[in-house]
């Protein structure tokens, strides 16, 4: 299912996300030429509706044209069809997020094709561009507690989240590779989202090789996610007074990114069966360690911070309601 390219689709540049269907007639990875002969690749859209990735990347190769790139780049465009009708996935379709390990689709092989490919033309270091939903600071992802790894995350922001689940995830495969990381890019459709992840994307094209010096502990701020939460499938919410068993507080994605005391109310209960999962990174349910019910509704047990809060029921069924993540010491 993957078309390869050596150089741009006439025309493709002055396309948004949701025409991309027009030039390309599917999954698409363009190598294109630079100074430096080992290629940054830089994956956008492998969820449909998260664009600032291909609006940053169309701005910086219509500045690029008829210049020659300082490193060689990659480009993977990833859920085509999902894009043409503005959603993270199709029905039907695995989530291209998770893809990355392991087999089960026509997706798989093609994600295990691509890895081989850019392993073969030694990759540099890789970049996956995506927006959440909630109220969230820009920040990056990693995958491994290694330098090269926090210097090209700090290339996009002092914040840094290290995760070991999902491990099906683009920059966990590319981990063994290169340094890699997913940037999370905020609210989709705001321009500071795009000309950030460009910054991101230039900055890494132009860098010659990762320092070999550890990055100061005084330059980041590094989180763990401890538990991924969900709604049970059987457990209905809503916000506010909009009902269901669940009824969480309506500004629920202010939470995001703050260290929350514990008691904090999350959601008032209109069942005894309302309650919520927290999936830990070996796939227990530790629920207990982190929420408490009383009379008033549900609360944190513990301080705890959250990321990824979300008012979008649909990314809270099709995904997760949010992450909790704990502080991490600095990197040795
Ligand atoms: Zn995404």
């Amino acid at each position: 299912m993957l078309r390869e390219l050596t150089a741009i689709p006439e025309g493709l540049l002055a396309l948004p996300a949701t025409a991309l269907h027009q030039r390309l007639d599917g999954p698409t990875l363009i190598h294109l030429p630079g100074r430096n002969p080992e290629p940054l690749f830089v994956s956008v859209l492998l969820h449909g509706n998260e664009d600032s990735g291909w609006e940053a990347m169309r701005e910086l190769l219509a500045h690029c044209q008829g210049r020659e790139l300082p490193r060689a780049l990659s480009l993977f465009i990833g859920n085509v069809t999902a894009a043409r009708q503005g959603v993270r996935r199709l029905d039907g379709q695995h989530d291209y997020n998770r893809i990355w390990k392991g087999s089960g689709g026509a997706e798989h092989q093609m994600a295990r094709q691509i890895i081989e490919t850019m392993r073969r033309r030694r990759v540099f270091a890789s970049i996956d561009i995506h927006n959440n939903t909630g109220l969230n600071p820009h920040y990056a992802c990693i995958n491994r507690q290694d330098h090269r790894f926090l210097h090209l995350a700090l290339l996009f922001s002092r914040t840094v989240v290290y995760f070991t689940q999902p491990d099906a995830v683009q920059s966990m495969a590319f981990s063994a590779l290169c340094p890699a990381v997913t940037v999370e890019c905020g609210k989709v459709g705001q321009h500071h989202a795009t000309a950030h992840a460009r910054q991101l994307v230039e900055a890494a094209l132009h860098l010659d090789h990762f320092p070999e010096h550890p990055v100061s502990a005084h330059d980041y701020d590094l989180f763990h996610t401890v538990a991924t939460v969900k709604v049970p499938e059987s457990v209905t919410f809503g916000f506010g007074d909009e009902g269901g068993e669940l009824a969480f507080t309506p500004d629920l994605d202010h939470l995001n990114f703050r260290e929350l005391p514990g008691g904090t109310l999350l959601a008032r209960l209109h069942s005894e069966a309302a309650r919520l999962q927290a999936w830990d990174e070996s796939g227990r349910d530790v629920a207990e360690r982190f929420f408490v019910r009383d009379n008033s509704g549900l609360k944190t047990r513990l301080p705890l911070m959250p990321s990824m809060l979300t008012l979008n029921a649909e990314v809270i069924r099709q995904d997760c309601l949010c992450y909790l993540m704990e502080r991490l010491p600095a990197i040795d």
